[in-house]
Formats: structure tokens, sequence, C-alpha cells
């Protein structure tokens, strides 16, 4: 049995006083079963987050890392730096990182590789455009964005990862893949893994994200391969992510 995972993914939002109230909003409504939090606010705050959270269940993650271990790189951040800060997790090839920053799965891969380094959990997100779905693509696709990292760092190095499946048409669009859609995904994102090691597809953890909220968290978290949650707008309103934890903690 897999435990399941619901981490928040903060994006560009709120600033440091509305950080704060939502960490403390959190750690205020959670249950003591309940399943395995991370939050991932933007890197300036990750500090007061790490200070707000410290000793309790929640996990911090950050959004993004670099693929260089230190040098002349302005405005990136090492996993070191993370580590450092207080960091367990870290998005890497988030969707929006790929189409508006122009990151491709190679270097997705060396961030994979760079936050395994210093003892981060990656959390790996592959996902498909609208297009790509229309033209009958998907599966193609996310499979390359997966054989980018295992042809990279070897299929045991997503024995200490999570995968999260997003399909790029449903982030922030209020258009959530049907739980149909995201279990054949996260089956065949298991399947392919499971022809290269049986027992590390059974255990890696694959979330879903995508427009998640509190009122389709439970029927999506109901899927035999959705062990949980990458949620962005809805983990910005305290009782709104509260409700979708509950939900993964069944
Ligand atoms: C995300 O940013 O990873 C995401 C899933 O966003 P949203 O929940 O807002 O669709």
């Amino acid at each position: 049995m897999r435990a399941k995972i619901v981490a928040g993914n903060w994006k560009m939002h709120g600033t440091r006083a509305e950080s704060a109230t939502l960490i403390d909003a959190i750690i205020a409504g959670l249950r003591a079963d309940s399943a395995q939090c991370v939050l991932c606010p933007p890197f300036v705050y990750l500090s007061d987050a790490w200070r707000l959270l410290r000793g309790g269940s929640v996990a911090l993650g950050a959004q993004d890392v670099c693929a260089e271990t230190h040098g002349a790189f302005t405005g990136e951040v090492s996993a070191a730096m993370l580590k450092d800060v207080g960091c367990q997790y870290v998005l890497v090839g988030h969707s929006e990182r790929r189409a508006l920053y122009g990151e491709d799965s190679l270097l997705v891969a060396r961030k994979f590789a760079a936050a395994l380094s210093r003892g981060l959990t990656p959390i790996l997100c592959v996902g498909e455009q609208l297009a790509e779905r229309e033209a009958g693509r998907t599966r193609e696709v996310v499979a390359s964005q997966l054989d980018a990292v295992t042809g990279l760092c070897g299929v045991p190095a997503l024995g200490t990862a999570v995968i999260a499946y997003e399909p790029v048409w449903a982030i922030g669009t209020g258009r959530t893949a049907t739980p149909g859609q995201a279990q054949d995904m996260h089956e065949f994102i298991r399947q392919r893994m499971a022809g290269q090691d049986a027992k590390i597809a059974a255990d890696v953890r694959i979330l879903y994200g995508g427009s998640v909220k509190a009122g389709n968290a439970r029927e999506l978290f109901a899927m035999p391969d959705v062990d949980g949650g990458l949620i962005g707008g809805a983990s910005l309103k305290a009782d709104e992510f509260l409700s979708i934890v509950a939900a993964a903690s069944g």
C-alpha cells in the first residue's frame, strides 16, 4: 500500500505575510492521520516556511532547482542551498518551466540528478499538451519525458522520487482530467517502469495534477494508481487545500 502525498505548488503568488498565514492555517487544520503534505512556496519564503513548519509533519519543497552545483549562474538556486534551508522535495520539469522557460527533457533530467545528489526528493512533472493529446500522442510524449530521466539517471533513481502526471491542458484551466483519463496514464507510467524494475514501479508514488479541487479530489484519489495530488491554485486557500488533503487521507 503506497502512502499518499499531497503537494501544494504556490507558484509566484502571495506576500511574505500571506505565506505565513497560509502555513499557519494549514498546520492548524491538519488531522493527526493526514496524508503526507508538502508545501512549495516561492524561493524567497522558504526559510520563513521552514521556521513555521519545523518539527512538524509537513515537508518543505521548492518549485525548481538549478542543474549545476555552484558557480556563475546568476539567479539560480542549487540543490545544496535548498537542502540547507530545509527542503526535502523539489519540483522538476513543471510544465510552466518547460513551456515558458524552454526547459527540455535533458535539462529536466539533469535537475532531477542534481536534486538526488543532495538528498532531495524530486517530484518529476510529466504531461502532454492538448494538441498532443488530440493527435493521439499522449503516451509517446510522457514516455519520452520519463525516458530522458531514466536514460540519464537509471531506473533505480526513480525509486527515490515522486512522479506527477499533469496534463498541461488541465493545469490552471478548471478542466480536470476524468478519473479514468488520470488512471489510464498513471497505469501506463507504472507499467512502463515495471518493464525495467517491477518493485520500483509498484512502490513509486504517482501524483495527479491539474485543476484538483475539494470537489473532485476524492474520486481522483480513489483510482488505484493515483497516489495523491500536485495542487496549484487550490493550495493557496487553506480550507480548500485541507479538504484535498483530507480526501487523500481517506
Ligand atoms: C500545478 O501548477 O502543478 C497545478 C496542478 O495547478 P492547478 O492545480 O492550479 O491546475
